[in-house]
């Protein structure tokens, strides 16, 4: 099999790798990205419906405190608009008994985009050359030679399908995620491989839902949309609406643990009864409904990542480093981030970082 040679390869097509991609093609350097899934975006995903794009993934940011984020947006000429809040909020105990309770304002403001999280990813790649993104190529090994570094693509129990060296490597997807799928020769140090595994992937444990409607019949109702539930199976709901016209939707996450989710089918229904309860029979009736279980994700979740997380954890580069093997490798990815990991922010700062 052929080696392909190439200066910096980055591993990992979510925000923080096209980030990075973007960066170097900036600096004209040569690099190749290579991405495990069929699709660019990692836990960006924002199916199209009715010319509107329903976040799966993240979908929102706050201007006011992740200028990085912010400042992208402006710089690829995207507009946001503000999460619909206004209104009353509806509250489930754990006895089932629903509310409706005065609505709070998220503080600091939280922001949607339009065209969804994904425009994001396609912006960035519009200026990236095509040739040097590589979709369907799962990193199963790496290998130190020398001052370079060897990486394996394919399954890790069969022949790699496709072989690469390079000068520098970028890792632009969770420690945890790197450390439970890919074999490095010679072996990492104990503690690196602890600090890796230990640091959770953020929102990976999480399902989310989109329902879309014709009409925001629960804004008619003087009600925003908002709604927390301790009882499930949604635990969160907030108006997911396209800014000024249709499609109308309500969206938000499942509130019960990933080993409760299996079966999808009843899982859906318990989702548009509860929204009927909240909303009133027409919320039953979506036009249209997504369901996207990220713990079943192989690319995203692994089986540490099933028990939910209830806080956010204080992220930062596994056991101190943000690199190994003498600055050969990188880390990026958000959970790398010293400040906003986690979050699209984390995402953009550790890329610039490992770039640097
Ligand atoms: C449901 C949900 C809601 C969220 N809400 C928000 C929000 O509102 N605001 C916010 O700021 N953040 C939010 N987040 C977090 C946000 O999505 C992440 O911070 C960000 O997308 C992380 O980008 P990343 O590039 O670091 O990682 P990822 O997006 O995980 O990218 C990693 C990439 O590596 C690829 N990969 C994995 N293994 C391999 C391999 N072996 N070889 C090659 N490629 C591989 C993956 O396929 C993926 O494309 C949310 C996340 C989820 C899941």
């Amino acid at each position: 099999m052929t080696i392909e040679t190439v200066d910096t390869l980055i591993i990992g097509g979510g925000l923080s790798g096209i980030y990075a991609a973007y960066l170097l093609t900036r600096k004209a350097e040569s690099f190749i990205l290579l991405e495990a899934r069929k699709r660019l975006g990692g836990r960006i995903l924002s199916p199209e419906e009715q010319g509107f794009f329903t976040d799966l993934g993240p979908s929102w940011y706050w201007p006011a405190i992740h200028p990085k984020t912010a400042r992208l947006i402006s710089y690829l000429k995207l507009d946001g608009y503000r999460q619909f809040e206004e209104g009353f909020g509806r509250f489930q105990s754990v006895s089932g008994a629903v509310e409706t309770v005065s609505g709070y304002a998220n503080e600091p403001q939280s922001w949607r985009l339009e065209g969804g999280m994904f425009v994001l990813i396609e912006r960035l790649c519009r200026t990236i050359p095509r040739k040097r993104l590589r979709l369907n190529h799962p990193v199963c090994g790496i290998e130190k030679s020398g001052n370079e570094v060897l990486v394996n693509v394919g399954a890790l129990e069969q022949e790699p399908q496709a072989r690469f060296k390079a000068r520098k490597v970028i890792l632009a997807l969770p420690p945890r995620l790197i450390a439970s799928t890919i074999l490095f020769t010679p072996d990492l140090a104990p503690d690196l491989t602890q600090a890796m595994l230990k640091i959770g992937t953020w929102m990976a444990g999480q399902a989310k839902f989109y329902a879309l409607y014709d009409e925001p019949f629960w804004r008619r109702a003087g009600l925003s949309g908002q709604a927390f539930s301790q009882r499930g199976p949604l635990g969160e709901i907030h108006d997911g609406s396209n800014n000024k016209k249709a499609p109308y939707g309500l969206t938000g996450f499942i509130g019960i643990p990933a080993v409760q989710r299996r079966d999808e089918e009843l899982l859906t229904k318990a989702i548009l009864e509860q929204l009927a309860l909240f909303y009133g029979e027409p919320a039953a009736r979506p036009t249209a409904f997504f369901y996207k279980d990220w713990a079943r994700e192989k690319f995203t979740a692994t089986r540490l990542d099933q028990p939910p997380m209830y806080s956010h954890p204080l992220y930062a580069p596994p056991a101190g480093q943000t690199s190994f093997w003498n600055k050969l490798i990188h880390f990026a990815g958000t959970e790398t981030a010293p400040q906003h990991g986690g979050y699209l922010e984390g995402a953009l700062t550790a890329a610039a970082r490992a770039v640097q």
